[in-house]
């Protein structure tokens, strides 16, 4: 079904990124269905996209159902990754620290933090509350006296080497049968209210039976060929490498009342934080701000572990989360009026971690038209149009 010069593929994902990668495997798992899947990345190296950028955390403490569920799958699939993505039979190591996140909480953030612990037990999420006492007990290097509370996940949270679950993804979704071309879409042929091509810097046109929007933060950018309004925009974020002369035992990936996160990243640690949304413009530079780190994160970071008074900077990168501005979280599945074309879009700052579930998701969608396994309806383009925002309290 594939020529060079006039190509065809059923399916055709534009971004390679680890969502774009998760739903070529998945599609190409279902060898039954017996379609032609293509991925189109302009980037291979994915030196500028979000996954190697992120902070590579997976959490379960999330406030709303499906979030808790997306990343419950994914804690399993990371657990038995060699059996999912193993190629030629050799081992697939994406180095999960299944070492926890802790959640911090002064006083009036208790409530929300108990309702949201009501939530994840609910859904059989293995969360323990500790007060100042036990949080004193369990991290002795943390200062917990302007702490009313935390909440540690005991299973599926860490983190993980997020570049390297790009690549197993892209490595069996070939070995399935998906192509992998590297080059840059800039512009898709519509006829009335489907999409029938992607149009290519190198290979000009190539047809299409359903589009998936994978892209990232140019996901806007894309819809906008079809004439679709999508309000996912990129915003900066800034991840700061430090080392620590006193160790620092046991610590998860811990997010300060503040909102300051830190987290170990082997010998040494690692810390963002995202600001204020009046301060966050659109953005796509990678320029960093020293001054951030210095003059909000540190003196934060000092006080909550007193040994962090005396670290040293050791690398600072920025990175872009695909930012729904309407609730910052995913928007999956058809447009509601071009029904060929599929969105995996604003992931905000959780994507990796969903990115398994949401390749089996929008995998369903495209072969069935439904969700056969986790029902995400919830995050449809239709709440988008009217408005109707996904609540999610514990955004990073
Ligand atoms: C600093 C930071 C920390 C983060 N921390 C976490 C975390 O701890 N846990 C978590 O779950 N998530 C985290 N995230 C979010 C997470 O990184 C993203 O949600 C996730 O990587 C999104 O994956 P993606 O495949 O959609 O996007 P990307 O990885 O950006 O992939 C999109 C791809 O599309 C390609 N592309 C775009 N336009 C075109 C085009 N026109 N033609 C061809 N190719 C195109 C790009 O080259 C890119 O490779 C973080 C993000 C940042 C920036």
């Amino acid at each position: 079904m594939v020529s060079v010069t006039n190509m065809t593929f059923d399916i055709v994902i534009i971004g390679g990124g680890v969502v774009g990668a998760s739903i070529a495997y998945f599609l190409s798992k279902e060898e039954a269905a017996g379609k032609t899947i293509a991925v189109i990345e302009k980037d291979p190296s994915y030196q500028v996209g979000s996954t190697a950028r992120s902070a590579g955390g997976i959490r379960q403490q999330f406030s709303t159902p499906e979030n808790i569920r997306i990343s419950k799958f994914a804690a399993d699939f990371l657990k038995d990754i060699t059996n999912h993505l193993s190629v030629d039979g050799d081992p697939v190591d994406v180095d999960f620290q299944e070492k926890g996140y802790l959640f911090l909480a002064q006083d009036q953030q208790i409530p929300v933090l108990y309702n949201n612990h009501q939530v994840q037990t609910q859904e059989g999420v293995s969360v323990q509350l500790l007060d100042p006492d036990d949080l004193a007990r369990a991290y002795p290097w943390m200062t917990v006296s302007d702490l009313a509370g935390g909440s540690a996940g005991q299973q599926g949270e860490g983190w993980l080497d997020a570049y390297g679950l790009n690549q197993a993804f892209r490595k069996k979704a070939i070995s399935q049968g998906v192509t992998f071309l590297k080059d840059e879409a800039f512009g898709l042929e519509t006829a009335g209210k489907s999409v029938q091509a992607i149009l290519l810097k190198e290979r000009g046109r190539i047809a299409c039976g359903t589009l998936v929007n994978a892209a990232g933060v140019m996901a806007s950018t894309v819809a906008e060929w079809a004439g679709i309004d999508l309000a996912v925009r990129p915003r900066k974020r800034f991840v700061y490498s430090f080392s620590c002369r006193t160790p620092v035992e046991n610590c998860p990936l811990t997010i300060d009342p503040s909102g300051v996160y830190f987290r170990p990243e082997g010998n040494q640690f690692i810390t963002g934080c995202s600001p204020d949304p009046s301060k966050d413009p659109d953005c796509l530079d990678f320029e960093i701000d020293y001054s951030w780190f210095e003059e909000h994160i540190w003196p934060i970071l000092a006080h909550r572990v007193p040994a962090f008074e005396a670290i040293k900077m050791e690398n600072a990168w920025a990175g872009h989360y695909a930012y729904n501005l309407l609730d910052q979280n995913a928007v999956l599945g058809p447009h509601p009026e071009v029904s060929n074309f599929i969105f995996a879009n604003g992931f905000s700052g959780h994507g990796l971690q969903q990115a398994p579930a949401v390749g089996r998701a929008i995998s369903e969608i495209a072969l069935t038209g439904e969700y056969q396994t986790l029902d995400l309806s919830r995050f449809s383009y239709e709440r988008m149009i009217t408005r109707s925002p996904l609540a999610e309290i514990n955004v990073v």
